[in-house]
């Protein structure tokens, strides 16, 4: 299984957005969750917005609230920050 640095993260997520079916035009908008390979809980859940969808201050939200959540196999090195 494949291990990053925290730092990686938003490199990673690339590699591993999916097209949801329960998305408006099944976009990639979701939550993407990493898991720790020291103590394996949770990480970091990564937030991606595919930019379709604009929020009332002009960021890019999400197409779908609440938006899929999906496991990523790649492990974050070390403990989660709360451990
Ligand atoms: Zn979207
Ligand atoms: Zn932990």
């Amino acid at each position: 299984m494949a291990t990053i640095q925290p730092g990686n993260i938003y490199i990673d997520v690339r590699n591993h957005l999916g097209n949801d079916p329960t998305n408006p035009d099944q976009c990639a908008c979701g939550w993407y969750i990493y898991y720790s390979n020291g103590c394996g809980h949770v990480y970091e859940d990564y937030k991606h917005a595919c930019g379709g969808t604009r929020t009332k201050s002009g960021k890019s939200g999400f197409c779908k609230s609440p938006a899929p959540r999906h496991n990523v196999q790649t492990r974050i090195a070390g403990n989660s920050p709360l451990c």
